[in-house]
């Protein structure tokens, strides 16, 4: 799969406005902040497609970047203490009426900080998507802030915390040096081409 034809498609603020389900759908899902937008781009080997920003807090819009072969979907962040309560119930009314509308779900690319455990908010979108079924893997990002020690300890409370689901992948990720990129790229082509 050619990562770097991807196009700006479009992008939702409420369920009634998400685009048709037709092509096969990798999604995008973490807290604002932990580097998603980073992640993506790095993906698609682009400087600035997703928005990448310092401030977090925005909790905006589901939007959709096309590939010839699927769909990305990077989800709105979550977990911004500043957010008012009525926009954390559209977020979640969003997110849930995306997760639940039985589209073309391939994979999940749940983001998380490497540095540090899942937050609450993580934990809980971490069992959403369990309870829904949907086939998610971990991506630990900003791996490159991590020294050898951190790193193996990070590790082994990552795979203590995920000892019930032993059948998740653990992609340690870094957009600043590329750790991860190629092995999430791979796990997209087997579920897109699959
Ligand atoms: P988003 O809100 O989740 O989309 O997060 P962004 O992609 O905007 O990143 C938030 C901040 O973390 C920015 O200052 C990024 O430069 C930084 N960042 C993102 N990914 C990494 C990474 O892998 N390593 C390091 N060192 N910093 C990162």
């Amino acid at each position: 799969m050619n990562f770097q034809n991807a196009a700006f498609e479009s992008a939702s603020g409420r369920v009634e406005q998400l685009p048709p389900s037709s092509v096969p759908e990798i999604v995008f899902s973490g807290r604002s902040n932990v580097g998603k937008s980073s992640l993506i781009n790095k993906l698609l080997n682009r400087k600035s497609l997703a928005r990448v920003s310092a401030k977090p807090g925005k909790t905006g819009t589901v939007n959709f970047y096309r590939l010839p072969e699927c769909r990305l979907v990077d989800l709105p962040g979550y977990g911004y203490a500043k957010v008012s309560a009525s926009e954390k119930l559209r977020w979640a009314e969003l997110v849930e009426g995306y997760l639940n509308a039985g589209r073309n779900i391939r994979l999940v690319v749940q983001i998380v900080d490497f540095r540090h455990m899942p937050t609450q908010d993580d934990l809980h979108m971490i069992d959403f998507l369990v309870q829904a079924g949907l086939p998610f893997l971990i991506a630990a990002t900003k791996s490159d802030k991590l020294n050898k020690t951190q790193r193996t300890q990070q590790l082994d409370a990552y795979c203590t915390l995920f000892e019930e689901l032993p059948d998740t992948l653990l992609i340690p990720f870094s957009a600043v040096n590329g750790e991860g990129v190629e092995e999430i790229r791979r796990q997209i082509e087997l579920v897109c081409m699959g």
